[in-house]
């Protein structure tokens, strides 16, 4: 086929687990499809961010496609929470077990995208110099892939080396006897930090604001338990795809007022013992919607910060008291607090003694002038629509997506957007994507954009374009629920917040993933209630 001058039914841009999915979805229905990916490799997030300790946050079990039953079994994990190599080559796995190169192109970045409304198809121009055409456009670009790039003054006049966790060198990188600084201290900080202290000489940790973290409590998977839920995967699955964030439940969460004050702390206590995010997020069912809940386990989690960090006044600087515990993601690390407690490693105030210039030499904040060998910048995504937004989309007659989300991003359900015909974004904003296993949502659009494709084919339709007065409701529905969390009180990447001048909405769908399941599900079984959908031009069927 050649590589620019064929109309193709379908054109997927990313190939991270959701493009890669997508086009195995899609290709199984017989449409034309081709992917095209900005990185040298597939794999999206799991290509790009290789610093020391990435590992995934859900457990593998769960934090892996579900839709093989051939391939989740014959896939061997080795530890409860994957490091980036391992999930690399998972990935890398799922693509050559279903053949999915032939229809990659990589090293393609997307930079353009119109509709033209005559051919009634996407018009796709990359950095390449291609141009490819397709019925439908389909954005898998990720929710965390557009980096936050650090901007501060004298960053060129640095002599040292720089990285940023989310581009981190493939051969990696050496600190043994360095001076090193880390910027950062979100989940991505928090995973790096204890294992750059190890090898450093010193390790200056740059701190914003803290976040709540848990211990992940990682090990060895116990071929046992793996042998065990391999015996009966389909059911976990499912209680996956019925838990409100993706991850099984080992028992359902009861309100807080269920329990008494010393109840309540062996609640906690068994979820810090058992590691990771859902043991005390989800400790009371009303930990995210009722304040006291909330309070609860996060006074349990600070009071661990203070027993943990042996200087108390290093402990109380890496306590959060700006936010509801899991208002930002929460983090999951192995000794992040412990780390500390090393002589090599001390904590900056950045919220206290702001940064004001990289120097030659080093960070100069308000107080003091630090000289470091190498910077590592753990700064974050321009979450949820930068990667979106990257790409200069126009839709019918010329609409601009930069201009229509100027003020937050507007979608119907998260998968479509009104003047976009034919674009699909794959947890797009307006969806619960990353609130949770993200696999479990990228999963449930992927289904349900191709059983889409395969409802319009066997209709004669090939347009669909969601109508306003569906995304209006939809924006106002995701709004009314966000306001009935506590997500909204915090300053996080959630809501823009860590990007100046994005607008501070709450961008994800926070009502769950299974009341958004059958949501879509509910639309899609009334003819796709809130789009129209019509044979090129001509309005042959439009439901609502
Ligand atoms: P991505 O994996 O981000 O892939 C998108 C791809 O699109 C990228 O390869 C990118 O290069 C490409 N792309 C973007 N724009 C263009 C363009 N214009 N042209 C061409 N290509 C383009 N989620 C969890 O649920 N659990 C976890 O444990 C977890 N751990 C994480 C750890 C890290 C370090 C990070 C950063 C995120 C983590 N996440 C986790 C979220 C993670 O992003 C998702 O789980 C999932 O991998 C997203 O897959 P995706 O295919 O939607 O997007
Ligand atoms: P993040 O949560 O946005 O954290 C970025 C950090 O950089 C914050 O501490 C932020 O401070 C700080 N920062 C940003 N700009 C700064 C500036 N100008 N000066 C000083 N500090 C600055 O990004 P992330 O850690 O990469 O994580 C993003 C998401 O990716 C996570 O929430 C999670 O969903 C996913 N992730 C998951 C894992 C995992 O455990 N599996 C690992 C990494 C990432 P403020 O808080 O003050 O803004």
């Amino acid at each position: 086929m050649s590589r620019n001058h064929t109309r193709l039914d379908a054109i997927i841009v990313g190939a991270g687990f959701a493009g890669l999915y997508m086009l195995h979805s899609l290709r199984a229905l017989g449409f034309s499809v081709r992917v095209l990916e900005a990185g040298s490799g597939v794999g999206g997030t799991w290509y790009w961010n290789r610093y020391p300790g990435v590992r995934c946050d859900v457990e593998s079990i769960d934090y892996s496609y579900s839709f093989d039953e051939n391939l989740q079994q014959d896939w061997q994990w080795t530890e409860r929470y994957a490091t980036q190599p391992e999930i690399l080559r998972y990935i890398e796995h799922v693509c050559e077990r279903f053949e999915l190169g032939r229809d990659i192109q990589l090293d393609t970045r997307v930079k353009e995208a119109r509709f033209d409304e005559e051919a009634n198809s996407w018009v796709l121009h990359t950095d390449t110099g291609e141009r490819f055409e397709a019925t439908y456009c389909i954005a898998a670009v990720g929710c965390l892939s557009a980096v936050n790039p650090p901007r501060f003054p004298g960053l060129d006049s640095f002599e040292g080396d720089t990285y940023h966790t989310a581009r981190w060198p493939h051969e990696g990188v050496d600190f043994a006897g360095r001076r090193v600084a880390v910027v950062g201290t979100g989940s991505t900080g928090v995973q790096a930090i204890p294992l750059i202290a190890e090898q450093a000489d010193q390790l200056y940790v740059f701190q914003r604001s803290p976040n709540f973290s848990v211990p992940a409590r990682n090990r060895p998977l116990d071929p046992e338990l793996q042998r065990a839920i391999k015996a009966d995967y389909a059911a976990r699955r499912q209680a996956a795809r019925e838990a409100a964030w993706g991850v099984p439940n080992d028992k359902p969460p009861r309100p807080l007022e269920d329990f008494n004050a010393q109840e309540r702390v062996a609640v906690c206590d068994e979820g810090w013992r058992k590691g990771g995010a859902p043991g005390m997020l989800r400790a009371f069912s009303d930990s995210m919607t009722n304040p006291e809940a909330n309070r609860v386990v996060a006074e349990y989690v600070r009071s661990k910060i203070r027993t943990t960090v042996r200087d108390p006044a290093v402990a109380e600087k890496l306590v959060p008291t700006d936010h509801p515990l899991g208002a930002k993601r929460l983090c999951v690390d192995t000794n992040y607090y412990e780390t500390f407690n090393r002589p090599n490693v001390t904590l900056i105030d950045v919220a206290s003694t702001p940064i004001e210039q990289i120097t030659p030499h080093g960070i100069r904040t308000r107080d003091a002038e630090l000289s470091v060998d190498a910077i590592v910048f753990a700064l974050g995504f321009d979450a949820i629509t930068g990667a979106l937004l990257a790409i200069d989309i126009r839709g019918r007659n010329g609409a601009s997506l930069r201009e229509k989300w100027a003020a937050g991003p507007r979608t119907y359900l998260g998968l479509g957007v009104a003047e976009f015909p034919n674009l699909f974004t794959i947890t797009g904003p307006g969806s619960p994507s990353v609130l949770g296993n993200v696999i479990v949502s990228i999963e449930q659009h992927v289904e349900w954009i191709a059983a889409c494709l395969a409802y319009m084919r066997e209709h004669g339709l090939d347009r669909i374009e969601a109508t306003t007065a569906a995304q209006d409701n939809w924006v106002a529905h995701v709004d009314e629920v966000a306001r009935g969390t506590l997500f909204v009180s915090a300053k996080s990447w959630f809501m823009g917040a860590n990007i100046a001048g994005k607008p501070r909405t709450f961008m994800p769908y926070a009502g769950g993933v299974p009341t958004y399941r059958r949501i879509c599900d509910d639309v899609a079984r009334r003819g796709y209630e809130g789009f129209a959908l019509s044979a090129s031009g001509s309005l042959a069927h439009s439901p609502v």
